[in-house]
């Protein structure tokens, strides 16, 4: 006896650039087969979806947000216990769009106190699976304002800073995020209130010791960059992981293919810079990059992002459609769909070190399925066309009914 079957449906595992007319078999949250539709229909389960004429991939993965600390007080206001509250509304969004997996953000925030405990304890009360990267986030504002993760509710200063607080964020630190701010951000605030917005905070010497202080403890590490000559730097001290990197030049993303540091694109914004354009993603997937897109959410939209008029602040319902501009011109210069589709499954799922559990429909990963009324992006960009969420085999969503 199965738990699940989903029979009949268009697949697309991200293994094969093809789309599969098979049938899913799960059993204790797993996919446990792959087989043909003629096979499944002699097979018991718990529970059978037909799928005939709907699109089933991989739960998304979006591998860099700040649902649970900034945007709780950005989106919902709260700024007291309730930050916990506005933390799993925001993730109720996600699943509701087809996210499964999340890639969160702890950096501390001036006025939010609760912990990380707190925040890593409330995500497991919910149905997706989140990671954390704890960090420390530099604000361009004048004078430059730092936090931590290590002291949520206050500002703190460089000096406050050391090697020591450097190894306790890496001991926290479940992926290669945010983790250190090369150059200040502007937050989601407007221009006139963040000066320093870009300004290099780290140089080349700082940089090489806190990524080595990561390394010493086993732990990968992922920076926000803006410019080519900061990114040059993260990549010379063997980072990780660049978030945002506006302003890559076409050397360096064959330079990051060569030293495998992988890109977290954001072609709506993030920086003081003009974001990451079609052309530029196409450029880092061309010269061998693991390239990811997420939202970042929430963030509101860059003026010179490309094809995005009609969003201004981009939330979890907004994934595909940041992604349209760049699926569109990918797909045009030869990438199949599939390939674009793996900046927000397989590649993001890389980014997080989960490449072994999901990100494709195969054999002994977790059931994170999504059934959609088409192909995502392409055919679709609204949340509403996700029909079905299967988190760890058990339908969470179904808008079927
Ligand atoms: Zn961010």
């Amino acid at each position: 006896m199965w738990d699940l079957i989903i029979k009949n449906g268009r697949l697309l595992t991200m293994d094969s650039t093809k789309e599969l007319n098979k049938s899913l078999l799960i059993k204790d949250g797993l996919i446990a087969d792959i087989v043909e539709n003629n096979i499944a229909e002699k097979l018991d389960a718990r529970k059978v979806i037909d799928a005939e004429g709907l699109v089933v991939m991989p739960g998304l993965v979006d591998c860099h947000t700040h649902l649970g600390e900034y945007a709780t007080e950005g989106v919902h206001k709260t700024v007291g216990k309730s930050q916990k509250m506005a933390a799993i509304s925001n993730y109720l969004d996600c699943l509701k769009s087809g996210i499964t997996t999340l890639g969160e953000h702890i950096l501390g925030h001036p006025v939010l106190s609760t912990t990380i405990g707190e925040l890593k304890e409330a995500a497991r009360h919910t149905a997706l699976t989140v990671k954390f990267a704890t960090g420390t986030c530099c604000v361009g504002t004048e004078p430059l304002a730092y936090t931590s993760a290590l002291r949520p509710g206050r500002s703190i200063t460089f000096d406050d800073l050391g090697d020591a607080h450097y190894a306790g964020l890496a001991v926290q630190s479940e992926f290669p995020g945010e983790n250190i701010f090369i150059t200040a951000t502007v937050a989601n605030l407007p221009t006139h209130l963040v000066p320093n917005g870009g300004k290099r905070i780290l140089d080349r010497q700082d940089i090489s010791r806190i990524v080595n202080i990561f390394h010493s403890i086993g732990k990968k590490i992922g920076a926000h960059i803006e410019g080519a000559e900061n990114i040059e730097f993260f990549m010379s001290a063997n980072g990780d992981v660049i978030h945002h990197g506006h302003g890559a030049t076409p050397q360096q993303f064959h330079e990051m293919a060569r030293k495998n540091i992988y890109l977290v694109a954001t072609p709506h914004g993030g920086t003081s810079s003009a974001p990451n354009t079609p052309d530029e993603i196409y450029q880092s997937l061309k010269a061998g990059v693991t390239t990811a897109i997420a939202t970042d959410a929430y963030l509101p939209v860059h003026p010179e992002a490309v094809g995005m008029d009609d969003i201004e602040l981009v939330g979890p319902k907004d994934l595909f459609k940041i992604c349209k501009p760049t699926f569109e011109y990918l797909h045009e210069r030869g990438f199949s769909k599939v390939d674009c589709l793996k900046m927000i499954t397989t590649n993001a799922a890389k980014v997080m070190g989960l490449d072994a559990e999901i990100g494709t429909l195969s054999r002994l990963k977790k059931a994170d399925i999504i059934i959609c009324k088409g192909i995502p992006v392409f055919d679709f960009t609204d949340t509403d066309s996700v029909l079905m969420v299967i988190k760890d085999g058990l339908v969470e969503i179904d808008k079927t009914i």
